[in-house]
C-alpha cells in the first residue's frame, strides 16, 4: 500500500516535471524564434537522461556483486530502491535455502538409518554414508548409476519395477554375508523415489529363532502326545472302564486330539515358514482335488445341504500338491464347520485375465467386517467357543495364506455377517499350466 502510493507520487512529479521542461522548452523556443526546435531539445534531453539512468541501472544489475547500486533520484531512485530490496530478499531466501538444505543432509547423513534418492530412471542421485556402508555404495563414483545395476537381488528389482511400494522388501544382498536389509521406497515429485534402508538382521535372526523354536518344540511334543492320545485311546474304548472316569477320559481323549491337531497345524506352518521363495512344482489337477473334498465332506454324512461344484475351466494349475490340498482342505473345512447342516456350500474354480481362481462360499453366520483383516493371523478366532468346540487350531487360515504366498498367489476373504463368507484363492497367471501339461480333467458337476 505504502508502495504504491510512494510509487503514485513518483508518477505524478515525473509528469510534473516533464511538462515543467516542455513548457520552459517551448519558451526557449518561442525566445528564439523556434517553438519546435525548443522542445524537441527539451526532449532530447529528457531522453538522454533517461538513457544514462537506464545505463547506470544495467551496469549496476551486471556488476551487483562488487559496484553499489546507482544514486538516482525520481522514479529512477524508487526503481533502483525496490530492486535492491528484492535482490536482498533474494539473496537471504536462497541463504536460507542452502542452510536448511546443509542442515537436511548433515541430519541425514547421521541418520541410523540409509537414505537414497533416484531420478525417474532409477538412477542414484544422493545417498548418506549409512546407504553407503549398507549397500556397498561408493560416493561420486555412483552417482547416476542404476540402483538395478548396484541391487540385482531379483526381489528387489521386482520390487523395484512392479511399482508396488506399500510394504518394504527384505532381502539378503550377499549370501556369503547373514546381513537382512528391508528397503522401502517411497515416490515423491515428479516420480522420483526416495529409498529408505534399514539393517533388519537381529530382526530376522530373533524370527528365524522363533520359527525353529516354534518347529522343535512341535517336534518334541508329537511323540509323547501320540503315545497319551494312544493309551487314552485304549482306556476310551476298555468296557470294563468305571463308569465315573468314563466322563473325564473321553474329554481328556478330546482335547489330546485337539493337541494334536494343533501341534500338525505348527508344523505344517512351520515347514511352509522355512522357505519363503516362491515354489516352483507341478501340474496339479484342481477339478480332481476339488471333486475329491466334495466326496470327503459328502461321505461324513452329517450335511443335508447342497455342496456344489462350480467348475468353470479345465485349466491346471502348477504348484505343491501337498500345499494346495492343504490350503483348499481348510478353506472346504471352514465352512462346514461354520455353516449349518442345512446350508449349500459352493467350490469354483475359474480362470479369468487376473489368473486363476478358486472359491468356497457358503451361506453360514459370516464374519464381522472388524475380524476380517486379522482372520489369517495364528490362533485368531471370531467366535473362540465355536472354533474349540469344532476342534479348530485357530491356524487353518495362517496355513492358507502361506501356502498361498509360496504360490504367489493370495487369500480374498469376503463376507457379510449373518449371509455368509467366500473365501477366494487367487493364483497369478504364471502358474496357470500351458496346454501341453495339463491332464485330462474329470469333470464333475453338481
Ligand atoms: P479355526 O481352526 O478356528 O477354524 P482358522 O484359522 O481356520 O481357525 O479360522 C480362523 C477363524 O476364522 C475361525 O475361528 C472362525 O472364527 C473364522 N472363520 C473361518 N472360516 C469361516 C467361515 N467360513 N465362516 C465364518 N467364520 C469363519
Amino acid at each position: 500500500m505504502v508502495d504504491a502510493e510512494v510509487s503514485l507520487r513518483g508518477w505524478l512529479f515525473a509528469v510534473v516535471r516533464v511538462l515543467l521542461a516542455l513548457t520552459a522548452g517551448a519558451a526557449l523556443g518561442l525566445f528564439v524564434g523556434n517553438l519546435w526546435a525548443g522542445l524537441a531539445a527539451t526532449l532530447a534531453m529528457y531522453l538522454t537522461f533517461h538513457l544514462y539512468n537506464l545505463f547506470r541501472l544495467d551496469y549496476w544489475l551486471n556488476h551487483r556483486s562488487v559496484a553499489d547500486p546507482p544514486d538516482a533520484g525520481g522514479l529512477w531512485g524508487d526503481v533502483v530502491a525496490r530492486v535492491v530490496r528484492l535482490h536482498r530478499r533474494k539473496r537471504f531466501h536462497k541463504q536460507r535455502m542452502i542452510e536448511i538444505f546443509r542442515e537436511l543432509r548433515r541430519s541425514t547423513a547421521s541418520m541410523p538409518d540409509g537414505v537414497a534418492t533416484l531420478n525417474r530412471d532409477h538412477e542414484i542421485i544422493w545417498f548418506n554414508r549409512t546407504a553407503s556402508r549398507l549397500l556397498g555404495l561408493k560416493r561420486k563414483l555412483d552417482f547416476g548409476l542404476r540402483i538395478d545395476n548396484l541391487i540385482r537381488h531379483p526381489e528387489f528389482v521386482r520390487y523395484l519395477h512392479a511399482g508396488q511400494y506399500g510394504s518394504p522388501v527384505v532381502i539378503r544382498p550377499n549370501v556369503s554375508e547373514p546381513t537382512w536389509l528391508s528397503i522401502q521406497l517411497v515416490p515423491y515429485g515428479e516420480a522420483q523415489k526416495l529409498m529408505l534402508v534399514r539393517d533388519v538382521t537381529r530382526q530376522q535372526q530373533l524370527e528365524q529363532m522363533r520359527k525353529e523354536f516354534v518347529a522343535n518344540a512341535s517336534h518334541e511334543l508329537r511323540s509323547p502326545l501320540t503315545v497319551i492320545a494312544g493309551y487314552l485311546e485304549t482306556l476310551a474304548s476298555d468296557s470294563s472302564l468305571d463308569r465315573d472316569l468314563r466322563q473325564p477320559v473321553d474329554e481328556m481323549r478330546r482335547q489330546a486330539e485337539r493337541m494334536t491337531t494343533i501341534i500338525q497345524d505348527l508344523l505344517v506352518l512351520s515347514k511352509l515358514e522355512d522357505d519363503e521363495s516362491e515354489i516352483e512344482g507341478a501340474p496339479i489337477d484342481v477339478i480332481a482335488l476339488i471333486t475329491l473334498l466334495r466326496k470327503e465332506v459328502l461321505a461324513r454324512g452329517q450335511r443335508t445341504g447342497e455342496v456344489l461344484l462350480n467348475i468353470e475351466s479345465d485349466a491346471t494349475l502348477i504348484g505343491d500338491e501337498t500345499q494346495i490340498h492343504s490350503a483348499f482342505a481348510n478353506l472346504v473345512e471352514n465352512a462346514v464347520k461354520y455353516t449349518p447342516e442345512s446350508g449349500a456350500i459352493t467350490l469354483r474354480w475359474w480362470v479369468d485375465d487376473d489368473g486363476a481362481h478358486f472359491s468356497v462360499a457358503d451361506v453360514g453366520k459370516g464374519i464381522p467386517a472388524q475380524h476380517i483383516p486379522r482372520l489369517t493371523e495364528r490362533f485368531y478366532r471370531v467366535d473362540e467357543g465355536r472354533s474349540r468346540a469344532t476342534g479348530g487350531s485357530g491356524l487353518g487360515l495362517a496355513i492358507v495364506k502361506h501356502a498361498l504366498q509360496r504360490h504367489g498367489g493370495r487369500l480374498e476373504i469376503q463376507s457379510v455377517e449373518g449371509r455368509g463368507s467366500t473365501f477366494a484363492c487367487r493364483f497369478p497367471s504364471h502358474r496357470i499350466a500351458p496346454a501341453t501339461a495339463r491332464h485330462e480333467p474329470q469333470r464333475v458337476r453338481a
